[in-house]
């Protein structure tokens, strides 16, 4: 009896040796809270950049580069999705750039593939920079929301049958974007450059710009273009526009003996925009008020904020703006000829 009693003892010790052994392997191991990803860039490639401000020539990675160019180019208030459209159109235009589909660059970039400045290029500004472009603004929060918008399209690019398109932008549209040959006559159909209407944008200060121009000015300006110029009298009697494109801009304007495009009286006055209302304060003044701001051609920056304010995404404020485009990621035969 007292050996059973011990036997039972030993086999309810060794039973319960062996449930502890088999819960103990059958435990699940903890699992580990694996901490939130951050939107990483999944894109890598460098771009060689002459930068106009200091002389200098930098090969930086693309994307860092957009940042910059985002950062230059469109307000950081804007929303998120118009920052994306914005970042891809950068990033289209710099490789389109850096593969000399745009032209020659000779002279302009001394081997680099991109230059800042501007009129050239892109705009691009680095981080230490913001502050003093603006001033009121959170660099830290800006800076981090440019970086989100860019990061998260990394890779992404316009594309037109498969080829990089030319993807022109401008500040603001004036209500109707234009279509590219009316402002660049020299250039053949481009059917992703085409007007479309873009609404909501008399609400931002680039839409209307009044000038008030003397007449003894404006002849004293045009004189040094086109010297052989005759004025017939005050410029009340010597001004007005004789052709409207489709977008209502000034195609072709007539001073005095001679007619001049609309956007060469703008590239000489330094007007915001060809869409244009002129009235004469007095027989020999000019009073110019302009709609829009910028060549009119493609994305309006102002026009894509109200799209994605609206609640639009990114790919459809560019497939607005550029007729027919794909969105793409950037095809290897254009990272081996980055990399010639
Ligand atoms: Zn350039």
């Amino acid at each position: 009896m007292k050996n059973n009693k011990k036997a039972l003892l030993i086999l309810l010790i060794v039973c319960m040796f062996v449930f502890i052994m088999l819960s103990r392997n059958h435990r699940k191991e903890p699992e580990i809270e694996q901490p939130e990803k951050q939107q990483q860039p999944t894109f890598k490639t460098n771009i060689i950049v002459y930068n106009t401000r200091n002389e200098v020539i930098e090969e930086v990675d693309l994307d860092e580069y957009i940042v910059g160019v985002v950062a230059a180019e469109m307000p950081a208030s804007f929303s998120i999705e118009a920052l994306k459209a914005q970042a891809i159109a950068a990033r289209t235009y710099a490789l389109g750039r850096a593969i000399g589909i745009y032209g020659s660059t000779a002279g302009r970039h001394y081997g680099a593939h991109v230059c800042t400045d501007s009129t050239h290029c892109q705009a691009w500004i680095p981080k230490d920079m913001y502050q003093s472009w603006y001033p009121n603004s959170n660099v830290e929060e800006n800076w981090a929301k440019i970086e989100e918008a860019v990061y998260s399209t990394s890779g992404l690019i316009l594309t037109y049958n498969d080829e990089i398109v030319n993807p022109l932008y401008h500040a603001n549209s004036g209500g109707i974007t234009e279509d590219i040959q009316e402002v660049w006559s020299s250039v053949s159909d481009v059917p992703y450059l085409k007007s479309v209407y873009s609404e909501g944008e008399a609400d931002y200060s680039s839409f209307k710009k009044s000038v008030k121009l003397a007449g003894e000015k404006i002849r004293e300006i045009l004189m040094e273009s086109y010297p052989e110029i005759v004025f017939l009298g005050p410029v009340s009697e010597d001004f007005e526009v004789v052709q409207y494109t489709d977008s209502l801009r000034a195609k072709e304007i007539r001073i005095g003996s001679i007619v001049i495009p609309g956007t060469k009286f703008r590239e000489l006055f330094s007007l915001s925009s060809t869409i244009m209302e002129i009235s004469f304060p007095n027989e020999d003044e000019m009073e110019i008020t302009t709609y829009g701001f910028g060549h009119g051609v493609g994305m309006s920056q102002c026009g894509a904020n109200e799209l994605a304010q609206k609640g639009r995404d990114y790919e459809y404020i560019l497939q607005y703006y550029y007729t027919g485009v794909e969105i793409e990621p950037i095809n290897e035969d254009v990272i081996v000829e980055l990399n010639k």
